[in-house]
């Protein structure tokens, strides 16, 4: 594979060695998104229209993680470091326990299904930041068609200790990838609209949080093209790795595109994980793959 790092601004080189290599590390999916690193050094990723989470390991390679999985995209893990899942066909955030029992954590907004959570972040304090779009609702192939009863797709915050359910932003198309920076004063969401809707958005917004709560002072951060923004993840020094149709885009907290990791397949999310940090699993249509970068996670 030629020409894997496209750099573009010099803050690049400090993020990417420009002779960094991109390894596959599995393929066999179908649609690959969602991948969470864990301290064992497996990964753990969903597989969408076959209804299975999927796990590669470094020393066993890959295999089923579980199956059906509800139709599982976004996870993450919280701050006790259990999985926390977004689940299409389940329409809801889920929990898996130390004993593996998989528990709804949230389902209902004022007595109505979601749609069919794609994205999910674990706040300091513990809330469960998510969005909501109608993807795994629209036919069968990534979940089950069904209406939305809510009738809109919008970003939420659940405070698991008082299970209550806000809307935090309400005014997308299609709220998709999501992440707060390091410090937690911004929330970065991306909407995907474009996909069903002409001229729709295919870019990333960022917000200011007030109170740990409450987000104000939206604009949009970056467009991102080819293709959309369907996940992100946010190194510790606030610059944004995002999805696109042509690989990995990164982008500096200015909002200055500085570079691009390109990949083979068109790529939905990415995680950092590794003993420092400093490794990008990227989930990418049929693959996993993964490159070593000079600079690590910050907030997942
Ligand atoms: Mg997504």
């Amino acid at each position: 594979m030629q020409d894997e790092i496209v750099v573009e601004d010099q803050r690049m080189l400090k993020l990417v060695d420009p002779t960094a290599r991109l390894e596959r590390l599995w393929t066999g999916a179908t649609w690959s998104e969602g991948p969470v690193w864990w301290k064992d050094g497996s990964v753990t990723w969903s597989d969408i229209p076959n209804n299975r989470m999927l796990r590669w390991h470094p020393v066993t390679g890959g295999s089923v993680f579980r199956q059906p999985s509800n139709h599982s995209n976004g996870h993450t893990l919280d701050r006790e470091g259990r999985l926390i899942s977004c689940e299409h066909s389940g329409r809801r955030i889920s929990r898996t326990e130390a004993d593996g029992t998989v528990v709804t954590v949230v389902d209902r907004y004022q007595g109505k299904r979601l749609n069919s959570p794609n994205d999910v972040v674990v706040k300091n304090d513990g809330t469960i930041w998510f969005t909501d779009p109608s993807y795994g609702i629209l036919s069968d192939d990534e979940g089950v068609k069904a209406d939305s009863e809510i009738g809109a797709c919008h970003v939420y915050r659940f405070d698991p200790e008082k299970e209550e359910l806000t809307i935090v932003a309400d005014d997308f198309e299609k709220p998709n990838g999501l992440a707060f920076s390091p410090d937690e004063s911004l929330l970065y969401v991306s909407d995907t609209g474009v996909s069903h809707l002409e001229n729709g958005p295919h870019h990333i917004r960022v917000f200011d949080v007030v109170d740990g709560r409450t987000l104000v002072g939206s604009r949009v951060f970056a467009k991102i093209k080819p293709g959309a923004s369907d996940g992100f993840r946010i190194d510790a020094r606030g610059n944004v790795f995002t999805s696109a149709h042509d690989g990995i885009q990164i982008y500096a907290p200015d909002g200055v595109r500085l570079g691009k990791i390109t990949v083979p397949e068109i790529v939905a999310n990415c995680t950092f994980g590794g003993p420092d940090g400093n490794w990008l699993f990227i989930a990418a249509s049929t693959s996993l793959y993964s490159i070593v970068l000079k600079t690590s996670g910050g907030k997942i």
